[in-house]
């Protein structure tokens, strides 16, 4: 046990590149091993810090030391720390940071709730004890016999004995003494628990039908990855309702069945009771890691999961650091959703780190999706992902009939259009009448909720963020969906002092209104920001429309991701166009990828569905990708654009966003850290911009940015991580470096 390494390398939650290097005192030697939650002096204070390695080399003359360790096992097993080093390393920012962000401070700091336990040895049963103080280690033994295991104080305490007893029957190979959670947290694991089983893991309840073909295909390709395991992505492709679910279910027990544990990520907005329920009704426990957990819960998921109690943990992005033994299986759902993406430090995405880890594992990872992201397709092209299709729904009826609606041919000459154009009334009307339901999909971002002069165009801005404020019915009064803040809605406009002050209704609430007179005495639900207040408001509003008391459902976002509501007949799209108009070089990806995930809401059930998409530009590729639901289409178009102006997948990019409370430092900080890439002469990285960001102001910072795009991802990083280390001239400014950014907002 006694290492010969005199130092170690210590990582701290701080944002610089380097770990800091520590001298190990000879009574910590046993104890700061690779992982290990540490105190450390720095500068003139202490801070917590994590062992990365240990090291033969002293780089420094000085080095302090180490003043403790502070669990009694260390917080991340070897895969982990490899994990959160490579994200380190990729998304620029410390390893101290990662695993900060990585593992819950719940968790870091439930240091008390793991305990040393003893347990009792087969070589016990033939164990012959001589020499002095034979006595107290033959009442030890007695007493351990009964239970096989127990906390080590207990049994000291219940024997009489003293600790030197223990370790000389631990010496003899009679007990072993092992750090555990106590027993609110999981206790000693089941030595049982580690044999590998044999033979295929028991279904808890078994499924109630036949797989399909293409479903059969697909759990036998990924078993064959399984068996015997090596690193292979694959591409779960299928629609909502083709069946992907209950391929992740028997690709799973596979991997049980091979002894190993298995991680399924989910946008966190799936991750519902009903999804947990569905794993756990068919493969038992299961451990589920979400944000709304306490920290006691937290720790107490983690606990077992390290204890291999339970092999199997569902998440939500963060979850992809979920401390599982043996890892055989990664299974991201949804995978091209962009909450993947972490908005803050470390900028990682879960969705790519899964296959990291994957790959560091020699394991497969199914990423399923009925709409895959460019990166995703471009990946399988290569062949480097292996896709399997499932083609068809296997409930219900095949794919919805999509109609795009021009709404310039529908528009009247007189005043703006309304929002619900003659043919989606039309075919609401006919819904409602045969007593089906709708689902109408309003993207809330276009929906300026505006309050504005009539007669010179003021708008009310939030002085902080120079964003439009949303006018607020309910509380009559204006709020800033970026930073909060609240305004009270002035009768006279500030600019021409005229009277005309004009409230714009949120969209949704305007439709919901409109629905009302439209279709008096029918139950019309909403779903957005404001209604969707909780969780469990959430759910309920949902359980009214699946129970069919709702009629028609209108609704931002929310209403596309998801819910399985077979009622439903028809879709509604109430303007594509707002996800076509976003400054973003994925905006048609995006509402390509968004039509056809709301197209899926249409005829789940025993009945036909029907999709109506209403758009100024029906003859986009986007929108004929939609009403032909072939995102085939978009890669094809989008392949010219992007490798010519080498954005993903066929360029790397990285954003620079400078930003600062004062627009002249922003701009300045910007300027200055493109002159400094020029300088560095790496002709293959192209810099764009400083560029105004399009939220140009929030929470009172502006925001300039630049994008770095190149071929090829070593130069980019080699430029990238300069700036990401290099310090602003203001302590005002903060410079964010995002590699592979998902917003450009
Ligand atoms: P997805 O995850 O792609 O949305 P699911 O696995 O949830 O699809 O399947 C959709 C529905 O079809 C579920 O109710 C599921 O129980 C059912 N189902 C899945 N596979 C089959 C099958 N082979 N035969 C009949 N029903 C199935
Ligand atoms: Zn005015
Ligand atoms: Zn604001």
């Amino acid at each position: 046990m006694v290492s010969a390494l005199p130092f170690a390398r210590i990582a701290l939650a701080i944002p610089v590149p380097d770990l800091f290097d520590y001298r190990v005192p000879a009574a910590l030697d046993e104890t700061v091993v690779p992982g290990a939650r540490v105190r450390v002096p720095f500068g003139r204070g202490v801070r917590i810090g994590y062992c990365i390695e240990r090291s033969a080399e002293q780089r420094h003359e000085k080095l302090k030391e180490i003043e403790a360790v502070l669990d009694d096992a260390p917080l991340l097993e070897p895969d982990l720390l490899a994990l959160v080093q490579w994200t380190a390393h990729y998304y620029l920012c410390s390893v101290g940071e990662v695993i900060e962000a990585a593992v819950p401070k719940a968790v870091r700091e439930g240091k008390r709730r793991s305990i040393r336990w003893a347990r009792l040895l087969p070589a016990a049963r033939s164990f012959v004890d001589r020499g002095a103080g034979a006595e107290g280690r033959a009442k030890l033994l007695a007493t351990l016999r009964d239970t096989g295991a127990l906390p080590l104080k207990e049994l000291l305490d219940r024997a009489g004995a003293g600790d030197s007893s223990a370790k000389t029957l631990a010496k003899r190979g009679a007990i072993e003494i092992v750090h555990a959670p106590t027993r609110e947290f999981g206790g000693l694991p089941d030595p049982n628990a580690t044999r590998t089983p044999t033979g295929d893991a028991p279904w808890r309840t078994p499924p109630p039908y036949k797989l399909t073909i293409e479903q059969r295909d697909a759990i036998a390709a990924v078993e064959e990855a399984l068996n015997p395991s090596r690193f292979q992505p694959f591409v779960l492709e299928g629609v909502t309702g083709s069946g992907k679910t209950e391929v992740y279910l028997h690709t799973i027990r596979a991997a049980l069945s091979r002894g190993k544990g298995a991680l399924v990520l989910l946008p966190e907005i799936s991750l519902t009771p009903q999804t947990v329920e569905r794993f756990r009704e068919r493969l038992g426990d299961v451990a589920v890691l979400h944000s709304l957990l306490t920290p006691i819960e937290r720790s107490m998921h983690y606990g077992r999961l390290r204890q291999r109690e339970v092999r199997v943990a569902i998440g939500a992005r963060s979850a992809i650091f979920a401390p599982i033994p043996d890892l055989g299986l990664i299974v991201v759902d949804e995978c091209h959703e962009e909450s993947y993406k972490q908005e803050n430090a470390p900028r990682y995405h879960a969705r790519d780190l899964a296959v990291v880890r994957a790959s560091q594992l020699g394991i497969p990872v199914l990423l399923g999706s009925a709409t895959p992201s460019l990166e995703t397709r471009e990946n399988i092209v290569r062949g480097r992902y292996v896709c399997l299709s499932l083609p068809k729904r296997v409930t219900g009826h095949g794919r919805a009939e999509v109609e795009v609606v021009d709404r310039r041919a529908e528009s009247a000459d007189d005043g703006p259009p309304a929002m619900l154009g003659p043919k989606l009334v039309m075919r609401l009307r006919e819904t409602v009448e045969r007593g089906e339901q709708a689902l109408l999909f309003l993207n809330r971002r276009g929906f300026a909720r505006r309050i504005h002069c009539g007669r010179c165009g003021f708008q009310l801005l939030c002085n902080d963020c120079d964003i439009g404020l949303t006018y607020h019915k309910r509380q009559d009064r204006s709020l800033c969906h970026y930073c909060g803040s609240i305004r009270p809605v002035p009768t006279i406009c500030p600019d021409c002092k005229s009277p005309g002050i004009s409230r714009t209704l949120p969209g949704t609430e305007r439709i919901e209104e409109t629905l009302h007179s439209i279709f008096p005495g029918v139950e019309i639900g909403r779903l957005d920001r404001d209604t969707a207040t909780s969780g469990t408001r959430m759910e309920e509003i949902i359980t009214r429309f699946r129970d069919g008391r709702t009629q028609i459902l209108v609704g931002t976002q929310m209403v596309a991701k998801g819910h399985d509501i077979p009622g439903v007949t028809l879709v509604g799209v109430i303007d594509a166009d707002v996800a076509l108009g976003m400054p973003d070089f994925r905006a048609a990806e995006r509402t390509a990828q968004l039509l056809c995930q709301v197209a899926g809401r249409a005829g789940r059930g025993d009945k036909p569905g029907r999709v109506v998409i209403q758009t100024r530009q029906p003859e986009h590729y986007a929108l004929e990708a939609a009403a032909l639901q072939d995102l085939e289409r978009v890669r094809i178009k989008e392949t010219a654009v992007r490798k010519l102006l080498l954005y993903p997948p066929y360029g790397a990019l990285v954003r620079v966003l400078c930003e600062d409370p004062d627009e002249e430092r922003a701009f300045e900080t910007a300027e200055t850290i493109r002159r400094g890439i020029e300088k560095m002469g790496v002709s293959s990285v192209k810099v764009l911009g400083p560029a105004p960001a399009p939220l140009g102001k929030l929470r009172g910072r502006y925001r300039v940015h630049l994008l770095l795009k190149a071929k090829e991802r070593p130069p980019l990083h080699r430029v990238a991580s300069r700036v990401a280390w290099a310090k602003p001239r203001w302590s005002t400014t903060k410079v964010v470096v995002d590699v592979d950014p998902t917003s450009l907002m």
